[in-house]
């Protein structure tokens, strides 16, 4: 049963092989394993998430979420197949998704509240679950609803514009009449968020975010992904009474300095409200919504969303890597087994 092991604490960026330790010793007899009354499910699709980087920290820095244990596997969201229950509630066959699925081929589940059956979407890949209609889509769409307060012609910025959050939130933006200003890290992701009807998109590493907000601003809506300078652009060119929606901050997941901020008190004096969340908390308000309104348009095309899938476990350090570096082109899957 291989598995990635969490091994040292990273300064900088996660490294594989380093970081994370892929470990092919162990193995496991799927017919005898004690379940404690819980499933054991065989590992399909993972999640490469963001937020998996500030799990990888000492353990006793409190946080949202708890930090990874030295030496044991990874673990985040991710879909799998039930291979043998001990619950009445499970059986073998099912799909399922946790947000507690353990970097590897085989993983006990016994916190069976976290366990969702999924009946699976026709015409969606089993991927989805952890991209579009999972977490990251769940996040554009319940925080966008809960705070946007969006009016027709009104501007929004979207930052880290060209992932999974990103594209959905930008979507919902234009859908809803908006202008969006959207901004990436990469050409082909710009032209990504062109294609997705962004009025305005630029690459932010070879163009001043400044200059882009002061001259297509100012802005209603400030979708944060990546905080740092970015933020203080967006402040710095926000509307009276603008909402700024603080989804993440990428920018300083890797690394501990902190950014001058020129333009906090625009705060005060333009009376922006700041609106932070994890997307758990909006999930009683919105999800009934979301699962009745978003797999239909996913089907249909209405919402597109892309995603860029690494094959075999072995891979899953990198992919980790490559969520915080920007190589990923969409939502970062690990593909561990078709079935
Ligand atoms: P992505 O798949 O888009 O991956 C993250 C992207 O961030 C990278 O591809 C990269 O794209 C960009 N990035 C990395 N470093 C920087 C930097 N220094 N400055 C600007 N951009 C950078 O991620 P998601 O769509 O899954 O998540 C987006 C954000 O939403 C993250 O901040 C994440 O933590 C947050 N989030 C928050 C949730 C919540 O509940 N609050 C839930 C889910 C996500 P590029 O090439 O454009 O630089």
């Amino acid at each position: 049963n291989a598995k990635v092991i969490f091994n040292e604490i990273p300064t900088g960026y996660p490294e594989p092989g380093k970081t994370t330790v892929y470990d092919a010793s162990s193995t496991i007899d799927l017919e005898t394993v004690p379940l404690n009354g819980g499933v054991l499910v065989k590992v399909l699709y993972l999640s490469a998430d963001p937020y998996m980087r500030g799990k990888m920290r000492d353990a006793s820095i409190v946080s949202y979420s708890p930090a990874y244990a030295i030496g044991k596997p990874v673990y985040g969201f991710g879909v799998g197949k039930i291979v043998r229950s001990e619950s009445e509630q499970f059986k073998a066959g099912d799909i399922v998704h946790t947000p507690l699925l353990e970097y590897a081929e085989y993983s006990i589940q016994t916190h069976l509240q976290y366990l969702d059956k999924v009946n699976p979407e026709p015409g969606l890949s089993l991927s989805v679950y952890v991209g579009a209609l999972g977490m990251p889509g769940k996040t554009a769409y319940f925080a966008w609803k809960e705070f946007s307060k969006a009016k027709k012609g009104e501007t929004v910025f979207v930052s880290g514009a060209a992932g999974p959050v990103g594209t959905f939130v930008l979507q919902l933006a234009k859908s809803s009449g908006l202008k969006v200003i959207g901004s990436a890290g990469t050409e082909e992701k710009v032209s990504l968020v062109k294609d997705l009807g962004a009025d305005v998109a630029f690459n932010y590493k070879t163009t001043d975010t400044e200059e882009v907000l002061k001259s297509e601003g100012p802005i209603d809506i400030y979708w944060d992904n990546v905080g740092g300078s970015t933020l203080d652009a967006a402040l710095g060119n926000a509307a009276f009474h603008s909402r700024f929606i603080e989804c993440g901050m990428i920018s300083g997941y890797n690394n501990k300095e902190g950014v001058h901020m020129k333009n906090l008190m625009n705060i005060v004096a333009r009376r922006i409200s700041m609106n932070g969340f994890i997307q758990s908390d909006l999930s009683s308000t919105w999800s009934t919504e979301f699962n009745r309104l978003v797999p239909k348009k996913l089907v249909s095309g209405e919402i597109k969303f892309t995603e860029d899938i690494s094959k075999g476990l072995e891979k899953a350090g990198d992919a980790l890597l490559e969520v915080q570096t920007g190589k990923n082109n969409g939502k970062k899957v690990v593909l561990v087994a078709e079935d």
